[in-house]
């Protein structure tokens, strides 16, 4: 039998050693980082060295990082933390983590790529101060939003600017000082499940979503969960932005031979994430390919995976105007361990599939 084909990274990134080896070290400190005794002291130690690698690493100072149990965590401390006397104002391919923050919020559009419409958010800038949220990439497209533009716009306009760089995060560079805040998750950089953090920008408060003890300078409350945080930081240093080249050139690969076989590529002509693809096969529902597939040793997802299990209509595609074909795109996105023969593996199955359901008079 084939071993398993992982590609399903922007769900989770396969744990990087690194990070493997800063949990393992971290689960045997007994302290809570708030004692006051020397175990404790010694987890503060540890808690506190995390903190400024995972800001350096992201051009922040440590005393503006929130730690957090995630990136949907962090965004919610955001968007319900920096929205107080603001109208919210939210992409139309923003993740649920956001969306879900901020109900009533306006939707900006994008074009039919997936980038954001400029000229939308600066007509929506003009009236009363907002808080704008954007993400740096898409979950489902990779689509890059023409953020240093938007930021240019929202500083004229003196709203706040979020984002949701969970899936930029070491997989492209990220311009942290264009952003009042940042949030980062731990899995999304190949540490473990469990961590995130939200970079703020230096003296902007928030108010917090969670109370208790005042940790995080009273802006988070609750032990920190020292472990997935320590392998958040050493993911964030291993993880580099500059090993994007390979992993480019593997989702060139498959992109070149499935649109060949009359794949679309969401989003083909915006700047996107090196590692991944939106491929729609007109008339096949997401997920069917998705269970072919893995049925073949392939993991993929059906554009966002969703707790329920259940794949529907991407609300990412249908905003960028895909209609029918936004129940039909898979996505594929490489790890940062991808086999250097990913591309021809994945093309083969897909080609299989392809031919397989093409065949069922239903889907034909
Ligand atoms: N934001 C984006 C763009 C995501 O893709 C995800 C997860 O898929 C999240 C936020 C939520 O992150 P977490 O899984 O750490 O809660």
């Amino acid at each position: 039998m084939q071993p398993e084909l992982y590609l399903d990274a922007n769900a989770t990134e396969p744990l990087r050693p690194e990070a493997r080896a800063a949990v393992l070290a971290a689960l045997d400190m007994p302290g809570n980082p708030s004692s006051v005794h020397a175990a404790g002291r010694a987890a503060r130690r540890v808690l506190e060295g995390t903190r400024e690698r995972i800001a350096a690493t992201f051009g922040g100072s440590p005393a503006d990082l929130v730690l957090t149990a995630g990136g949907t965590e962090a965004n919610a401390l955001a968007v319900r933390g920096l929205a107080a006397g603001r109208r919210v104002l939210v992409g139309a391919t923003e993740h649920p983590a956001v969306l879900a923050a901020a109900p009533g919020a306006e939707v900006l559009p994008v074009h039919s790529d997936g980038t954001l419409d400029l000229g939308a958010l600066e007509r929506a800038l003009a009236g009363p101060p907002a808080l704008v949220c954007l993400m740096a990439a898409n979950n489902e497209t990779g689509v890059l939003h023409p953020l240093a533009e938007a930021a240019a716009l929202c500083r004229k306009a003196g709203a706040l600017l979020h984002v949701d760089a969970v899936q930029a995060a070491g997989r492209v560079p990220v311009a942290s000082d264009q952003a009042d805040s940042l949030a980062l998750s731990g899995h999304k950089l190949g540490g473990p499940k469990g961590a995130g953090a939200l970079l703020l920008r230096p003296g902007l408060s928030l108010s917090p979503l969670v109370t208790g003890g005042g940790q995080e300078r009273g802006r988070r409350g609750g032990t920190e969960p020292l472990p997935a945080i320590a392998g958040m930081a050493a993911a964030a240093e291993a993880a580099r932005p500059e090993a994007a080249a390979r992993l480019a050139a593997l989702r060139d690969a498959i992109e070149a031979a499935c649109a060949a076989q009359g794949a679309i590529v969401a989003g083909a002509g915006a700047p996107r994430l090196p590692n991944t693809t939106s491929l729609v096969l007109p008339g096949v529902p997401a997920e069917t390919q998705v269970i072919a597939l893995d049925l073949a040793g392939v993991r993929v997802s059906a554009g966002a995976a969703c707790s329920s299990g259940k794949v529907g209509r991407s609300h990412v595609l249908a905003a960028m105007g895909l209609g029918e074909d936004a129940a039909c795109a898979i996505r594929v996105s490489l790890p940062w361990n991808a086999p250097e023969d990913a591309a021809d593996r994945f093309v083969a199955a897909w080609s299989a599939m392809r031919e397989r359901l093409a065949r069922r008079p239903a889907l034909a």
